[in-house]
């Protein structure tokens, strides 16, 4: 069910779960590494994720269009449970573990 309904969806880079139980995000296009992308969760919110490595280009067997298999730059996952060294803590939430207390860069996990 989760899969035969958003198959038909156009231009929408979504995330996907690899064999390994890693995330990736299937995009639109060839899409290189370093890019910013805008991928749509199930819930119907976007999220703007940061293209760290590219597994696969090819053309889609569905639609025939050419699509990326990527792996995202790790904010939240994988950190969770833990604490940003004492004195960071995230300026919006104000968690020391959110992904935003760790890293300037990162966006707030409460966006
Ligand atoms: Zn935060």
């Amino acid at each position: 069910m989760i899969f035969g309904v958003e198959v038909n969806r156009l231009m929408s880079n979504s995330y996907t779960r690899l064999k390994s139980g890693d995330w990736a995000v299937r995009a639109e296009g060839v899409i290189k590494e370093g890019a910013r992308i805008t991928v749509t969760k199930k819930s119907g919110e976007t999220k703007q994720e940061t293209v760290s490595k590219v597994l696969w280009s090819g053309l889609d067997n569905r639609t025939n269009k050419p699509i990326s298999l990527c792996l995202v730059a790790k904010e939240s996952r994988g950190r969770r449970g833990n604490h940003a060294p004492y004195g960071q803590s995230c300026p919006y939430c104000g968690s020391r573990s959110c992904s935003r207390a760790w890293d300037e860069g990162a966006l707030c996990d409460e966006d």
